[in-house]
């Protein structure tokens, strides 16, 4: 089958790669139908994250299951499904508590790679999700976005406590944040302010329910925020980037009692723990457990409650990948969604 491989840092290649096999009775195999490049598979194509050999790439998606393991009995060969880019088991203690993405057994997708024509998706009853039928087509990109950026968002929210009477500010203008802005909006905050210096972003922040744009960053975008809340500070704020400059920015964004929610994969990001001590905010973070919202999210596009494929703004055919990484790359897309 065809799928993109990264073979060095700026290298993203659309080969003839192995087709999946079924290994385990739990597993399943899917027919992409839709993939997508996501802001964390920039980290190794742009060398941040070590490439060591050539990568498959990809942990989105949207398919058909086309085969399932002997043990699998909650999806069958036909169904449309959407999982998360972790896949776990759905029975272990972790997972029961709502932390799919800490799963014992859990493997997350970018090490098998979706940005294919098929994918192997292992604990296939923990992990996905059928659809209550064959989506209309213009609910595929919504669908695939809650495969990992909305629901990545909406954690974030969640973990932030957005809520009613509440004041979010929002870190980060890429899919996740402005996905982050549309959940808080779902779960009634009053106050969203989207903090973006880009025009076309800043009006997508406004759409999904943003009600102040702030384009100061570090120290200066604090100071914002404080002046926008009576000196005092969001009462949820997310971080949606994972730099030293943006998770800084975040608590220090954040009132004392308030909550960070921090859902950007962290790199060589070092908070003082005296600066955390005194700030007495709440801090929860990490790989998303999207597993958790997903019949929810689901729920919300099947009925068209929510247009979160809105982020999806440049579409190629898996082969033309590469293009579709540059663009991300080059800050010319938001997010590429890829059809195999
Ligand atoms: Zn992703
Ligand atoms: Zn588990």
């Amino acid at each position: 089958m065809r799928g993109a491989v990264l073979q060095s840092p700026g290298d993203v290649r659309v080969d003839e790669i192995a087709d999946p096999q079924i290994t385990t009775g739990t597993d399943a195999i899917i027919r992409v139908t839709a993939t997508c490049v996501c802001g964390s598979d920039l980290w190794p194509y742009r060398g941040v994250e070590p490439v060591e050999g050539p990568m498959p790439m990809g942990h989105e998606y949207v398919g058909v299951v086309e085969q399932v393991g002997s043990a699998v009995t909650s999806v069958e060969p036909g169904q449309y499904v959407v999982g998360s880019f972790v896949a776990s088991c759905g029975s272990c203690e972790f997972c029961r508590a709502g932390y799919p993405s800490s799963c014992v057994h859990r493997v997350f997708m970018a090490q098998v790679g979706t940005q294919s024509e098929r994918a192997l998706i292992p604990h296939a009853d923990g992990t996905l999700v059928a659809l209550p039928g064959e989506p209309d087509a213009d609910l595929i990109p919504s669908l695939l976005a809650a495969s990992d950026v909305l629901g990545t968002g909406w954690f974030g929210a969640v973990a932030a406590e957005a809520g009613p009477g509440k004041t979010v500010a929002v870190v980060g203008d890429g899919a996740v944040g402005l996905l982050a802005v549309l959940a808080a909006q779902q779960l009634g905050a009053q106050r969203i302010i989207a903090m973006s210096r880009h025009e076309p972003r800043q009006r997508l922040a406004r759409e999904f329910g943003a009600t102040d744009i702030v384009t100061e960053r570090g120290d200066d975008g604090v100071a914002t925020i404080k002046d926008l809340t009576g000196g005092l500070g969001a009462h949820s704020v997310v971080e949606a980037v994972g730099t030293q400059e943006s998770m800084q920015q975040a608590l220090r964004a954040t009132r004392p009692g308030g909550h960070m929610g921090f859902v950007g994969v962290n790199h060589d990001v070092a908070l003082s723990g005296e600066e955390l001590f005194f700030s007495q905010v709440h801090v929860l973070g990490g790989p998303a457990p999207v597993r958790r919202f997903l019949p929810e999210l689901i729920e919300l596009i099947w009925h068209r409650e929510i247009n979160p494929g809105k982020v999806f703004d440049l579409t190629l055919p898996l082969e033309q990948a590469a293009e579709g990484y540059r663009a991300m790359d080059e800050r010319r897309a938001i997010k590429t969604l890829l059809t195999p």
